[in-house]
């Protein structure tokens, strides 16, 4: 054991590379919310809500089947694809702020890979019953391998945790085309100038920082996790 047991002289150094990945995580998180909070005080010169803005960007994408429905709490917004549901947190929904307009895009993004049948979109929402399993079972599963020195349960609850990890790394190209999809269309249907663009552009970025931070902080996890299975084959 010496030191490497989990809990046995309290924590053991790997589980500051889990506060690492919690403090980037809170960091960048403050930052989204903070952008997010200045531009929704600044009113877009269309003077369109957020959920105008999305019928109008999903119109000249010629996507007629989608539905635009307001849903309770804040940057709860979604795409749906089971449903063909575009959902706005209701300050956006309503909202004509630059912030408000750029979600509202952004969630067009989704709608519009959908429709374009956008392979990492695919691929991502085939991973999502994978990722569920591998983010649920495999710190039990890792423990279990840990605490019974079971070699083979060890080595399960790493695979299952990389599962998790590599469906947060498909959803970063998913993300990052979303929101250039977004800026474009903003252009491209006249609803934005580039000035105004850019405010748009800054709320779609730092909330796509908070993905790469999950993304660096599950990393961190997985780095964890082979540590302490290393130390225990060490035992
Ligand atoms: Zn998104």
């Amino acid at each position: 054991m010496y030191g490497y047991g989990l809990g046995y002289y309290g924590l053991d150094w790997t589980v500051l590379l889990l506060f690492a990945g919690m403090i980037l995580s809170l960091a960048v998180s403050a930052r989204m919310k903070s952008t997010f909070a200045k531009y929704s005080r600044i009113p877009s010169a269309s003077q369109m809500t957020g959920a105008q803005t999305a019928q109008r960007i999903l119109n000249a994408a010629g996507i007629y089947d989608v539905t635009i429905v307001p849903i309770r709490g804040q940057l709860t917004d979604h795409y749906d694809p089971g449903k063909k549901q575009l959902a706005l947190s209701e300050p956006v929904y309503a909202s004509r702020s630059l912030a408000a307009i750029g979600v509202a895009a952004h969630e067009c993004g989704h709608a519009i890979q959908h429709a374009r049948e956008y392979a990492p979109l695919n691929i991502r929402s085939a991973l999502v019953p994978v990722a569920n399993l591998g983010s649920s079972l495999s710190w039990p599963i890792f423990l279990a391998g840990f605490i019974f020195s079971i070699r083979p349960l060890l080595t399960l609850g790493i695979l299952l945790f990389t599962a998790a990890v590599l469906f947060q790394l498909v959803t970063l190209p998913v993300e990052f085309n979303a929101s250039s999809r977004a800026l474009q269309m903003l252009e491209s249907t006249g609803i934005m100038g580039s000035t105004e663009a850019g405010g748009a552009r800054k709320v779609l970025s730092a909330a796509a920082m908070t993905y790469v931070a999950a993304l660096a902080a599950s990393i961190l996890q997985l780095l964890r996790l082979l540590i302490l299975a290393g130390g225990r084959d060490r035992d």
